[in-house]
């Protein structure tokens, strides 16, 4: 079974969500935790939810991704914007437990000029403050294209954070292609060796979700603009090959690409239509 969906607003609750979700070819979603450029929360209304979770169950969606806001850097050389984030961060981790299957995922932050080892320390620290035993909701770090300051620009960076973690079993990462392709990771034509290099640094089983998007910038380029499927340098017969790809079966495949819902609806069709995986 291929999970793949896109991400979706969740403004009109999520039984609202996993419909529109249903009515584009959808089996998974993902959508951001609160305002993705503000700070304030929405209160769980735990009806929506059950609702939303039985009708999950019922068309047997996968796990969502629950992406947190931009605002969240943990690594900020200001002490402000860190302790807003590791309130977010708490918050929010706590609220996965009250939502239908789904995995927290962020970006791990902007060092801006602290340099990556301090930027590094900063996520670790806040991490052992929110998972302080194992067993709680997936969460899982974005490996980033390296624009700016960026961290988690390498394996060898979302590795260090995750072997920092005191509690790590349900730690792990979230793979965008874009990104990956951005960093100079060579998925188009390489994909078998970048899998095996995320086993090698971060481990086996460590892939929690995945964000399908073409690249609009060359390979290695580490700028971060996602393109349409087959309109970027990444393409669908690659693209195509990552939904696929053993390693990575059972994982929430979800698209971040610059579309309304009528372009979403095109690329899950394209895509299920090119590899077969049709509901
Ligand atoms: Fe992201
Ligand atoms: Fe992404
Ligand atoms: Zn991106």
């Amino acid at each position: 079974m291929l999970y793949l969906g896109c991400h979706l607003s969740i403004a009109k609750g999520y039984y609202k969500a996993v419909q529109e979700a249903v009515s584009i070819g959808a089996n998974t979603f993902q959508f951001f935790t609160r305002n993705p450029r503000g700070g304030n929360v929405r209160a769980l209304d735990e009806k929506d939810i059950a609702k939303a979770a039985a009708l999950m169950e019922e068309k047997g969606f996968g796990p969502l991704l629950a992406h947190a806001p931009y605002t969240m850097n943990l690594c900020s050389s200001k002490e402000d914007v860190r302790s807003f984030a590791l309130g977010v961060l708490k918050e929010d981790v706590e609220r996965m437990k009250h939502l239908p299957d789904a995995r927290f995922l962020f970006h791990p932050g902007s060092h801006v000029g602290q340099g990556a080892e301090q930027g590094i320390q900063y996520i670790v620290d806040a991490l052992n403050q929110t998972i302080t035993e194992d067993g709680g909701p997936m969460i899982l770090l974005e490996g980033m294209s390296g624009k700016g300051s960026e961290i988690g620009r390498s394996f060898e960076e979302l590795a260090q954070i995750i072997q920092g973690v005191n509690h790590s079993r349900n730690l792990g990462i979230c793979i965008d292609t874009c990104h990956l392709h951005s960093a100079g990771y060579d998925i188009v034509n390489d994909l078998d060796g970048v899998l095996n290099e995320i086993e090698e640094k971060i481990g086996k089983g460590k892939i929690g979700g995945v964000h399908v998007n073409d690249n609009m910038n060359e390979f290695a380029c580490h700028k971060d603009r996602h393109a349409k499927i087959g309109e970027g340098t990444i393409g669908l017969d690659a693209i195509c090959r990552v939904v696929t790809h053993e390693k990575l079966k059972g994982l929430p495949f979800n698209l971040e690409t610059p579309n309304e819902l009528q372009g979403y609806a095109a690329e899950i069709t394209m895509i299920r239509e090119k590899t077969g995986e049709i509901l």
